[in-house]
């Protein structure tokens, strides 16, 4: 069983620590000794033990996105099938980061953040931030590189470099391989396959015993390291981006619950408490997938097969809270850098910033590189970024909730869709939560 409430206690306690520090070590009143005292606590104790952690998340994430998606596409049957099934899951995952994405234009548009900035702040932070920025902007090919390399030239490399998308396209490919065999040899594989991802199920179990020092850890270096003047600076913008994911949280999800789903959206958000406080402390939907394999299967009733295929996918593909972030970010930009856009422009920036959210990298900070594409292909200067990174990771723990829940609800979507044509292999589907 997962320790709940310890994780939200090593929460609790790591923000309120790490508030403490901030105050303590980085204000300008502090002892001479304050500041390198708690750099090396950072450095030395929070950021190992926080790191640990998410490894022992990660460890898992190759070899049970490759075996609980090829095993998934085997069960799901023919390619017929499959293909309705993953022309859904796109149409999915691309209706709902739109609409994600539409939601942060307007809002955007209604508050108008980028008006509030005052000037000495865009300064000051130009003087902390401005050179990282420099770095973390060269990529800038449109994508077509990340193209490419989906398909990939040899898998181990892929796996060994983490390359999401590579091994999808490798485990999408081997299995519809695997239905094409002889039927003896189809079932041992299959069915080592599922032992391998219930396997890597059962370490993430042990893993997150370990969560609520982890979750303390991670947290409270955040904390500590940025506290939250910056979030009063920017807080109009903050408070534009948290309102936006609130509203696809609990408005549009629930909407597609009850009526994709046709699921109780309560009854969904009680049983996936893990996974959101997971994905809020780890800032990954990578090194949530473990852990949204399992509730999935465990709490929401979904079979193995189609959660061993939606989900790997979502994980990173389907990312609402990213797409609906680099919305309202390039609008905010674009109006600091006094840069008007267009209706089109600003249609430009929701295709683009669903694009993004597609190939973006499920990990803390996967889109921020992306973002800068997308800032200069509406002339706003990329540089611009460096306002946002100090809030950056704030902002990415609640856009990684909404992206990591987004593939639940896809999921439970997928699944009634699977149950109301022919049932799948029920291996694994406890009928919990299932009021269908
Ligand atoms: N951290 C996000 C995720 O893993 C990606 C991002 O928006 O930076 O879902």
């Amino acid at each position: 069983s997962v320790p709940q409430r310890g994780i939200v206690m090593g929460l609790i306690v790591g923000i309120l620590l790490g508030a403490a520090a901030n105050v303590w070590g980085m204000e300008s009143a502090a002892p001479p000794q304050a500041k390198p005292w708690l750099n090396a606590v950072i450095r030395y104790v929070a950021e190992p033990v926080g790191r640990i952690f998410l490894n022992l998340l990660l460890m898992t994430v190759v070899p049970l996105v490759f075996t609980s998606l090829a095993a998934g596409v085997c069960r799901l049957g023919g390619l017929e099938r499959l293909g309705k099934l993953g022309v859904r899951a796109m149409g999915y995952f691309l209706f709902t980061s739109s609409v994600a994405a539409a939601i942060g234009l307007m809002l955007v548009q209604l508050f108008q953040p980028g008006r509030t900035v005052e000037e000495s702040v865009v300064i000051q932070m130009q003087a902390i931030y401005g050179q990282q920025v420099q770095k973390r902007s060269e990529v800038n090919d449109w994508g077509i590189q990340s193209l490419v390399q989906m398909v990939p030239r040899n898998p181990l490399q892929a796996a060994v470099e983490m390359n999401m998308l590579a091994i999808i396209v490798f485990a999408l490919l081997f299995g519809l391989g695997l239905q094409r065999i002889d039927s003896r040899l189809r079932e041992t594989l299959t069915t080592t396959f599922e032992a391998i991802s219930e396997v890597m199920v059962a370490i993430i179990g042990f893993a997150l015993r370990a969560a609520p020092l982890g979750v303390c850890a991670l947290i409270f270096s955040v904390v500590a390291q940025f506290g939250f003047g910056l979030l009063v600076a920017l807080g109009m913008y903050v408070l534009v981006v948290l309102l936006g994911l609130g509203l696809q949280l609990f408005v549009v999800f629930p909407l597609l619950i009850s009526f994709l789903g046709r699921r109780s959206p309560v009854e969904f958000f009680r049983r996936v408490r893990v996974v959101f406080l997971t994905a809020f402390s780890t800032s990954s939907s990578n090194a949530t997938l473990p852990t949204s394999l399992r509730t999935a299967q465990t709490e929401l009733g979904v079979s193995s097969a189609v959660a061993g295929f939606v989900l790997p996918l979502g994980a990173t593909m389907n990312m609402n809270g990213t797409a609906l972030f680099e919305g309202v970010t390039v609008l905010f930009l674009a109006q600091v850098a006094g840069v008007d856009l267009s209706l089109s422009q600003q249609l430009l920036v929701l295709v683009l910033s669903v694009m993004t959210a597609v190939g973006a990298a499920g990990v803390p900070g996967g889109s921020i590189p992306l973002l800068a594409t997308v800032l200069a292909t509406v002339q706003v200067p990329p540089e611009y970024l460096f306002l946002i990174l100090g809030v950056d990771r704030l902002l990415d723990m609640c856009r990684t909730t909404v992206n990591v829940l987004g593939d639940l609800v896809a999921a439970i979507y997928i699944q009634r869709l699977t149950t109301s044509d022919s049932p799948v292999s029920p291996r694994n589907t406890p009928s919990l939560g299932d009021d269908n």
